[in-house]
């Protein structure tokens, strides 16, 4: 997680989202932190690190779940195609009948469940609560997310309401919601549900959630509905998810879904200070100033994690000499971690591998290869590393 975060910080990333977790939390922004001090990011603070987002949920939510078996039940002859299916090595045994998903490491994508011969694997679904959330780590984010389903219009108030300590926090709002034939009147209740709303909105169209690495055409179903809510013209913002994937900006293009002109912009500079609260027509027309028939984002889960896993231990490794134990220090639980600049002092002694012979580098460019295709932001480690 840590090293995932530093990663597309230092890509360019404007958001990460994380699950509403004080651990998880506090693992990102000490992501952040790195980030910062390896690309001296003090000099461009305003510019360019990203913000913190958490995810929550109203009700049952495929992002919302874990894999769960006994591996006691499994069939000593099973050839185990739950193991190696697993995008982040969840799934592990240690021996006949011993093993199991190591819960931090499961997102739930389901592909386990899909596989598995005799059924043994469940879905175990848990709904977030913002109570749950330490308080004194509500300063450590800047955003949170919103899953929801048409039709919960019960729900999502009752979560709305238990929200409004986080609000003095937030500078962004994000629903995450899937296809239906009533979605757009379902979102426009959501609308009114949270009026006045003093914080930019975006409506996050979760297409096929969790897939994006599973193929070129996963992408569609979160393109189509993102073209239904711009149709629409709610207030707000829309970004697709769910399926995202490398071919999801080259399909936007030529679909004329974005706007190139503002595209290269960071999100803070395209989205205003704040919308419009209960007028329609003003705060559809504040969006029409950027392009209201075009997306402001993307968002990508699965994918943009695939791009990179296989690099991530090795960048921890690679970077110990420089981040060491300041880096992984559990002091910053319950605290905003300090985005210094300063390398610990081991550091300066320690010569900087080439970037281009590091984990590192090749982390970076697959990070880059993915958010460069919306964003032209220039960033910082070259200029800092050669
Ligand atoms: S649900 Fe997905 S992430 Fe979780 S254990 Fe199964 S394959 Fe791995
Ligand atoms: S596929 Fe199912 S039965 Fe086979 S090892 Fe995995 S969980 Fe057990």
């Amino acid at each position: 997680m840590q090293r995932l975060v530093m990663l597309y910080a230092l890509a360019g990333v404007d958001c990460i989202d994380v699950a509403a977790d004080g651990a998880v939390v506090a693992a990102a922004r000490r992501g952040l932190a790195d980030a910062v001090r390896l690309a001296g990011y003090g000099e461009h603070r305003n510019l360019g690190l990203p913000w913190l987002m958490v995810s929550l949920n109203d009700s049952e939510d495929p992002h919302f779940r874990k894999a769960h078996f006994d591996a006691a039940h499994c069939p000593p002859d099973c050839d185990r195609p739950c193991e190696p299916i697993c995008p982040t090595a969840a799934i592990q045994f240690q021996a006949p009948g011993q093993g199991g998903v190591t819960t931090e490491l499961c997102y739930g994508c389901g592909r386990c469940i899909a596989v598995c011969p005799v059924s043994t694997i469940e879905a175990q679904s848990y709904l977030v609560s913002p109570e749950a959330f330490p308080v004194d780590q509500l300063n450590q984010i800047d955003a949170v997310e919103i899953h929801t389903q048409t039709g919960h219009q019960a729900q999502f108030t009752q979560l709305w309401q238990r929200l409004q300590p986080w609000r003095p926090y937030l500078k962004l709002v994000s629903i995450s919601c899937p296809d239906h034939d009533h979605v757009v009147p379902y979102l426009k209740d959501l609308y009114r549900i949270m009026a006045p709303l003093e914080v930019p909105l975006i409506w996050q169209t979760d297409g096929r959630p969790m897939s994006g690495d599973l193929g070129r055409g996963t992408t569609h179903a979160a393109i189509r509905l993102a073209q239904k809510i711009l149709a629409a013209g709610l207030p707000g913002y829309v970004q697709p998810a769910g399926g995202t994937n490398g071919y999801t900006v080259s399909k936007l293009l030529e679909l004329g879904l974005i706007n190139q002109a503002a595209s290269g912009a960071p999100l803070r500079e395209i989205l205003p200070n704040g919308l419009p609260t209960t007028q329609w027509a003003g705060a559809a027309a504040k969006t029409s100033a950027l392009g209201a028939k075009t997306i402001s984002g993307i968002a990508y889960g699965s994918y943009g994690r695939s791009q990179v896993l296989p690099l991530l231990d090795a960048i921890d490794q690679e970077l110990q000499p420089w981040l060491g134990a300041e880096s992984s220090n559990q002091r910053t639980i319950g605290q905003r971690t300090p985005l210094s600049t300063d390398l610990p002092t081991n550091a300066a002694s320690t010569p900087w591998p080439p970037l281009h012979q590091s984990a590192l580098d090749r982390g970076l460019t697959l990070a880059r290869q993915l958010v460069g295709q919306l964003k032209s932001d220039c960033h910082f480690l070259s200029k800092r590393y050669g």
